[in-house]
């Protein structure tokens, strides 16, 4: 299809027939006199009352318990860049679609117009009381950082920025599953980072929690690798900062195990692939167009694992794969938060997923003959039934577990049944 075709067909999916992709629709009964003075006055007096008595009943008497807020200020949109809250909106309904199609998740799209850090901060603070669940999505580095610490410390519901940490979580499912294939270990290996930014930031994070070395690390931004002599350095890179004495991806490449791309397009040539150590493992996610071009990579080295940002190669690191589930567990147990525990129970569970046979409808879905754990499957696909039935549990098992479950699942077969309706 041309470039101007595929353009069309977009505008029009969003345009017809009514504009958008996401409604409200009511779930309780309205055709009757008495049904509407249920729903409205003077019954509806009476969950107001239960509330006010008990604050913890509002899970019992509305939707609150399943509605999550996708919140942007639409400054660091896809690859799109600062677009504006306005621009940023199909983005945020989009998402909102997905929480719905794969967990049942009711989503609302707010897209706020400041770039003020307390003014952000504050209005998501006050309109916190409508929602389970906050996610923050596509907000500019690094002020998406101290949105995050904020909201996660001031407010008792889970908050999650999609673009550090789901990233993180798959990619670090399709990490610890690409290096059991090469037969090497998360503690040994040497893993350059291209990027610094909000996923970057937080994949390295995440690896570090499974065991990478923070000497094996080697990060780059815009200027170069991020060394510790440099002077100004924003508090999330001198974390991971080196003391090594390099500067240039070319140097960093050399006999590295792994290279993880969050940054731009074609910045990794086949020389520095070459470089690298035996069996490299390469996540190039630039999107659209990752730091080195799929075939390319494939025609330098034999030995490569590789994944992408994008649909049309094996191996795609697709955010759907978490945040739909992540939340779907914690708010099924009513978590406070969304910690560093029950992110690493998302990414063992989504691992261990990859290495199960898969059913005969996702081959069918992909169009694949035979899906099977290895160097082009390393990482479920997101129509696959299994992630609702394996992942939410795995995260409210570990909220129970460190302590923020607020309402601890107790019969797991029928939470599973549940999921799967
Ligand atoms: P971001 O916060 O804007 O960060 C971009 C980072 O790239 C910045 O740290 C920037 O350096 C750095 N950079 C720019 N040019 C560079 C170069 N030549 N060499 C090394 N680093 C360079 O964006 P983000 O949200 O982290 O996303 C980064 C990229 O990853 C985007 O392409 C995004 O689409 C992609 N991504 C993919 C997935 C996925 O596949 N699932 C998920 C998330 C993000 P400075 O700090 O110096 O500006
Ligand atoms: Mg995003």
């Amino acid at each position: 299809m041309s470039k101007e075709k595929k353009r069309r067909e977009a505008l029009v999916y969003h345009a017809k027939p009514r504009p958008g992709k996401i409604k409200v629709v009511p779930t309780k009964p309205y055709s009757t006199q008495r049904d509407l003075a249920l729903a409205y006055s003077p019954g509806v007096a009476e969950p107001c009352l239960e509330i006010k008595r008990d604050k913890e009943t509002v899970y019992k008497y509305t939707s609150k318990g399943n509605i999550v807020a996708v919140i942007s200020n639409g400054t660091a949109v896809l690859g799109l860049g600062d677009i504006g809250p306005e621009a940023s909106k199909p983005v945020m309904e989009g998402k909102a679609l997905l929480f719905k199609i794969f967990a049942d998740i009711d989503a609302f799209d707010i897209e706020l117009d400041t770039k003020d850090v307390d003014k952000f901060v504050e209005t998501v603070k006050i309109l916190a009381p409508t929602f389970g669940g906050i996610n923050l999505e596509d907000i500019k580095a690094p002020e998406a950082f101290e949105i995050e610490r904020r909201l996660k410390e001031e407010l008792d519901i889970p908050v999650m920025h999609d673009d550090q940490h789901g990233t993180a979580i798959i990619s670090a499912a399709a990490l610890l599953n690409a290096l059991e294939l090469c037969g090497k270990k998360i503690e040994d290996v040497r893993i350059v980072i291209s990027g610094a930014g909000a996923a970057a930031i937080s994949c390295s994070r995440l690896y570090r929690a499974f065991g990478a070395k923070p000497e094996n690390l080697v990060m780059l931004d815009s200027k170069g690798v991020i060394r510790s002599d440099r002077e100004t350095l924003t508090d999330e890179k001198r974390e991971f900062a080196t003391d090594r004495k390099i500067d240039t991806l070319e140097e960093a490449m050399k006999d590295a195990d792994v290279f993880i791309g969050l940054s731009i397009a074609d910045i990794v040539s086949p020389e520095m692939l070459l470089s690298m150590a035996d069996k490299p493992i390469v996540f190039a996610m630039a999107n659209p167009d990752p730091e080195i071009a799929y075939d390319t990579a494939m025609a330098t080295r034999e030995d490569i694992i590789m994944a992408t940002g994008r649909s049309d190669h094996p191996n795609q690191v697709n955010n759907v794969l978490g945040f739909p589930f992540i939340f779907r567990g914690a708010l099924d147990v009513r978590a406070t938060k969304i910690n560093e525990e029950m992110k690493m129970a998302a990414v063992l569970a989504l691992a261990q997923l990859a290495k199960q046979p898969v059913p005969e409808q996702v081959n069918i879905a992909y169009g694949e003959m035979r899906l099977t754990f290895g160097e082009e499957y390393i990482i479920p696909k997101p129509f696959d039934p299994r992630l609702i039935a394996e992942i939410p549990p795995a995260v409210a098992k570990a909220a129970m577990e460190s302590g923020v479950a607020r309402a601890p699942i107790q019969d797991w077969d029928r939470y599973r049944d549940e999921l799967l309706q």
